[in-house]
């Protein structure tokens, strides 16, 4: 029964909750408004939304485009010295977990002297206590997967020593204002709406197989894996499905706050193995390669079978009575 829970992020949840953002209370005077290098947020009006919203509330913003799928370290570093240039006092981050993620490190970096690396835990990291405060966050996530929007860490690439790790983890790295607006998220492709919400799945279904999970982080990941049998299929068929969406979205943001109640298990860290060497391999598609075979080990250890089974009945199968039956409903899911 005991846990720890600490998630001190406002979040405008919803359809249209990103016509709210102006009438929040700004962390700062001018914004470094953060976006990936593709074309999605300036093709599809997200961007030209969002900074109507900065200019109604009063600030000022400076785009910094460059950030790619799986952020690396010099992209980062660049960014801090953009923010550091321009006089920005916060930031906002506009797209989806790779977004998210570099701009906490961009955060970190903009007032602490040094390399990224200094301050990264693990790995080749040299560990080093962050001296000041990051940059206040506001998040604007553009996708249903990463929950990043609700959590403190980012996760960055090494393209020196082909490391992919979290950094950050401080509390002051929590966003003051996460937008989920599912909305913004119509125009993702079928096939990364597809990516995106098997992480947001293996995020709460890593949690509850976690020796951490607790009745609180429970709770949320069987409401977020739910969510996930619901309206998956339904999101990945017709992307206007605002309904679906929304579950989508939901059970996103409910996984972002399941890793920071319980936490992530290995099929993590071994994908952030292989994207570290591949670069082009989209964080969900590793998942899903690796995730049956994972799963499958810790059934045959016989690790925690009651909770398989109650994670089968979650997404769907009712009367799920051994713990296989999550496999099926996996695989059932993936192959739809
Ligand atoms: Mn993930």
């Amino acid at each position: 029964m005991s846990f720890q829970m600490y998630v001190p992020t406002r979040i405008l949840f919803g359809a249209g909750q990103l016509n709210n953002l102006n009438i929040q209370k700004m962390p700062g005077k001018k914004a470094l408004l953060i976006i990936s290098n593709g074309k999605s947020v300036r093709e599809n009006g997200s961007l030209a939304r969002c900074e109507e919203q900065l200019k109604l509330a009063g600030v000022e913003s400076v785009i910094y485009d460059r950030i790619q799928a799986n952020p690396v370290k010099t992209t980062i570093m660049k960014g801090a010295e953009a923010a550091r240039k321009n006089g920005c006092d916060f930031i906002v981050a506009l797209g989806g977990g790779s977004v998210m993620d570099a701009s906490k490190a961009i955060a970190m970096m903009a007032t602490n002297d040094g390399d990224l690396w200094d301050y990264v835990n693990g790995g080749t990291g040299k560990n080093l206590p962050l001296k000041n405060q990051p940059l206040p966050l506001i998040c604007i996530t553009t996708t249903a997967g990463t929950g990043s929007e609700v959590d403190q860490w980012g996760v960055v690439t090494n393209e020196e020593t082909n490391e992919k790790i979290g950094c950050g983890g401080y509390d002051s790295l929590f966003p003051v204002i996460a937008v989920v607006d599912p909305d913004l998220m119509k125009s993702v492709p079928p096939r990364f709406t597809a990516y995106q919400g098997f992480d947001a799945l293996f995020h709460s279904t890593e949690s509850y197989i976690s020796s951490f999970h607790s009745v609180m982080s429970d709770m949320y990941a069987l409401t977020a894996i739910e969510n996930v049998g619901k309206y998956l299929v339904r999101t990945v068929k017709d992307g206007n499905d605002v309904e679906a969406r929304e579950g989508m979205a939901f059970a996103n943001t409910l996984s972002g706050v399941v890793m920071t109640v319980s936490v992530t298990t290995a099929e993590h860290s071994l994908e952030h193995a292989m994207s570290a060497y591949h670069p082009d391999l989209p964080h969900g598609a590793g998942l899903i390669m690796i995730s049956k075979a994972f799963y499958e080990f810790f059934i045959e250890k016989h690790a925690c079978d009651d909770r398989f089974i109650r994670m089968a009945q979650a997404l769907g199968m009712q009367d799920a009575q051994k713990p296989e039956d999550f496999i099926t409903m996996l695989v059932k899911l993936q192959e739809a």
